[in-house]
């Protein structure tokens, strides 16, 4: 019998699985891809509406229960946390919180991702971009971790306290054309939104995104079912504005109506060619 295909992704908090590359984990859960999720923090930094707190003691529990719910819609065979705290955006206290990821030494961060990718066994590993998406530092960290892990899981002479090794065969990046930054800057201002200051804590600077071009090697087709599973999985975040379009109806459809066509991935192993996939599990063994 063959194994199972699998797959990993590493983000920074609960809801980057889903308002991110969501639709895609459900395709190949779907497909029967066995795809796993693994969260550096619990996105602790922040605030929430204080209604959605009942019950729940601290901000880190209950944006952990809205991941448990939304790992749940999208079929996910775990979730894994890595056991960092949120850092907050750049230049926060939340910074220097000595459990913050953004604090944390990267040989750390890297070496509990390798124990996990020399057990899952993963043959496809997904994560943010270099940029962090839109410059957050746990994404970034996160970001630079697991591509560290990567290439450390299937080395021998790296943490070998956590063996036995193991070589993923592909490592992406999900990434947003900057076609689409350039026209969601554009659009929000008409929307009463400012791309400077934007985000629930008013805190991400969209036009910071558009600055670097990040290159994609793989389109991924999403399907009607995999896409309407995504924005079911959204709803689970209620904390985080999924599932309430309150960024203004508009712009949120058009997120949405972007994010219903097609994910984008920036192939970093093996390094990509001219040829643009379609697969993730493009040219792997059967
Ligand atoms: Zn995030």
């Amino acid at each position: 019998m063959t194994k199972q295909k699998t797959l990993i992704f590493f983000g920074a908090h609960p809801d980057d699985e889903t308002f991110g590359m969501g639709a895609t984990l459900a395709l190949y859960v779907l497909r029967g891809v066995k795809v796993y999720c693994v969260c550096s923090t619990r996105g602790e930094a922040g605030s929430v509406d204080p209604e959605l707190m009942k019950g729940y003691a601290t901000i880190g529990d209950l944006r952990w229960n809205e991941l448990k719910c939304a790992a749940q819609v999208l079929g996910l065979a775990d979730i894994t946390y890595l056991g960092y705290r949120d850092s907050g955006m750049r230049g926060s206290e939340q910074n220097k919180h000595p459990d913050a990821l953004a604090m944390a030494p990267i040989e750390e961060v890297a070496g509990r991702m390798v124990k996990i990718i020399r057990e899952l066994k993963p043959d496809v590993v997904l994560t943010h971009d270099a940029g962090g998406g839109y410059g957050h530092p746990d994404h970034i960290a996160t970001h630079n971790a697991a591509v560290k892990a990567f290439y450390a899981a299937g080395d021998p002479a790296q943490y070998p306290e956590v063996g036995p090794v193991f070589r993923p065969y592909k490592l992406y990046f999900g990434v947003r054309p900057r076609r689409f930054t350039r026209l969601m800057v554009k659009l929000m201002p008409l929307f009463g939104q400012d791309p400077h200051h934007f985000g629930r804590n008013r805190d991400v600077d969209i036009t910071k995104t558009m600055a670097v071009e990040h290159p994609f090697h793989a389109v991924i087709r999403l399907t009607k079912q995999a896409s309407e599973i995504r924005v079911r999985a959204a709803a689970c975040h209620a904390s985080q504005g999924g599932g309430q379009p309150r960024r203004g109806p508009w712009l949120f459809r058009i997120n949405e109506m972007f994010r219903r066509q097609q994910d984008y991935f920036m192939r970093e192993y093996p390094p990509p060619s001219q040829h643009l996939e379609k697969d993730l599990f493009e040219g792997l063994p059967e």
